[in-house]
């Protein structure tokens, strides 16, 4: 008889477990990490990555000179060699800026990217906000995204079949004041390194600038499958993001190291950001941005990536109110439905990077 009474309550908890994930679930769940940098090869990212149940994209950057995109280069091959099927990485190009708009100039970076796709495990080409905010032509003009002399090298990689991941621009909050920018990592970023911070460099492009010439290289070609990091650099506002989402179908983001701005609209209005992720499922990827050069203490590191992932999944699969570092005030997790985070998680970025796994 006194099953009865317990029945409705435990068909309610199964049922629960069959729409929600719960926290014992993490590890549990297959998972991809969609945009972390690895600049060493002693395998620690790597370990806490198979114990966690992620699978990792590592992007490489241009923001050093041509032998450090060699190294980056080398360090990513080298980590899909020891760990085949875990580990996937993005090469990027060198650009170097003499002989820029030359046909030399693009035969150049063709026939390096030609060899580094060729790599096991290389999945797409990555480029970042040195093209828009660091690189000028001879007459001293920002080179931006859609300059037709890239051209040849994004119709290189279309035609190869892979997609471009492209970090361009920065968050608004860059070309903010400090006091007006919404969360504190951005504030003490640019307090530290005032030479970024573009509110105080008006003769730079401003960040519309930075978008318009994002979205006219995707108006350009709408045949290219295009991942734009950290939220496409609309982390400030879903409704300005769904409205490029609406616009470029082959377009997907990766949500790393904007987590937080996610959150920080949750705080006024957590329906709306559920909502968003939810009509957008398909097109939003998880990542954390998180770059690992060596540790000489790896159970530290370790310990970090695993709270920040976990964090990171309770925000998303539970209703738990939270509060963050970077802002101030409590906001509930979005409790996503199990599908929406599988495809977050883990379809997602098998699906636009074609992961063979
Ligand atoms: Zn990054």
């Amino acid at each position: 008889m006194k099953y009865h009474i317990f029945l409705p309550a435990l068909l309610l908890i199964v049922l629960q477990g069959c729409v929600y994930y719960f926290e014992d679930d993490f590890a549990k769940v297959p998972k991809v990490d969609s945009h972390i940098h690895i600049n060493s090869d002693d395998g620690v990212f790597e370990e806490i990555a198979a114990a966690d149940n992620f699978i990792l994209i590592s992007l490489n950057v241009d923001h050093g000179d041509s032998a450090s995109v060699r190294k980056q280069y080398e360090y990513a091959v080298a980590s899909v060699q020891k760990h085949p099927g875990r580990v996937f990485f993005g090469p990027t190009f060198y650009f170097d800026t003499a002989g820029w708009g030359t046909e030399e100039w693009s035969s150049k970076i063709i026939a390096q990217l030609d060899k580094d796709l060729s790599a096991p495990g290389a999945v797409t080409v990555k480029i970042w906000k040195n093209i828009g905010m660091v690189l000028r032509d001879r007459s001293g003009k920002f080179i931006m995204v859609d300059d037709p002399g890239l051209d040849p090298v994004v119709n290189f990689i279309k035609g190869k079949g892979f997609p471009i991941t492209g970090h361009l621009g920065e968050p608004r909050n860059c070309w903010l004041p400090l006091a007006e920018m919404t969360v504190r990592s951005d504030s003490s970023y640019f307090a530290r390194n005032p030479q970024y911070h573009m509110y105080l460099h008006p003769e730079y492009p401003s960040y519309e600038d930075q978008i318009n010439a994002r979205d006219r290289f995707l108006e350009n070609n709408p045949d290219l499958t295009f991942i734009g990091c950290h939220l496409g650099s609309l982390e400030w506002n879903v409704d300005s993001l769904a409205k490029r989402l609406d616009k470029f179908p082959n377009m997907a983001v990766d949500m790393s190291a904007r987590i937080c701005h996610l959150q920080y609209q949750a705080l006024t209005n957590r329906k709306k950001v559920r909502d968003f992720c939810i009509k957008y499922q398909d097109r939003l990827l998880y990542g954390t941005d998180v770059g690992y050069g060596g540790s000489n203490n790896p159970e530290a590191f370790k310990k970090r990536m695993h709270e920040t992932w976990l964090d990171d999944w309770k925000f998303f699969t539970s209703s738990l109110m939270m509060t963050s570092d970077k802002f101030d005030g409590k906001f509930a997790g979005l409790k996503l439905p199990r599908k929406v985070v599988d495809k977050i998680y883990f379809k997602n970025a098998v699906k636009w990077y074609k992961l063979k796994i």
